[in-house]
């Protein structure tokens, strides 16, 4: 999987100064885990692709969870 990278409205939180930001989803729906004969893990890269994922609108800081910004003011790179 590649990362992807994020260009955020603000560098640290305003409340706390916290320096890491996460976005949650409810989701829904089956997940399926799959392993080789052999006992060895297979690619488990579409393992949720399964899910029906709801964003949230808000992003939270990852140190107080306080709402930092919207998800629609967040440019992907
Ligand atoms: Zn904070």
């Amino acid at each position: 999987m590649t990362r992807k990278r994020y260009n955020f409205p603000i560098d640290r939180c305003p409340y706390c100064g916290g320096k890491s930001f996460y976005i949650s989803s409810k989701a829904s729906g089956t997940t399926s885990f799959f392993v080789n004969s052999d006992g060895t893990e297979s690619e488990n890269d579409s393992m949720y692709d399964g899910l029906n994922l709801t964003q949230n609108k808000y992003w939270q800081c990852g140190d107080c969870y306080k709402r930092v910004f919207k998800d629609s003011e967040v440019e992907q790179l």
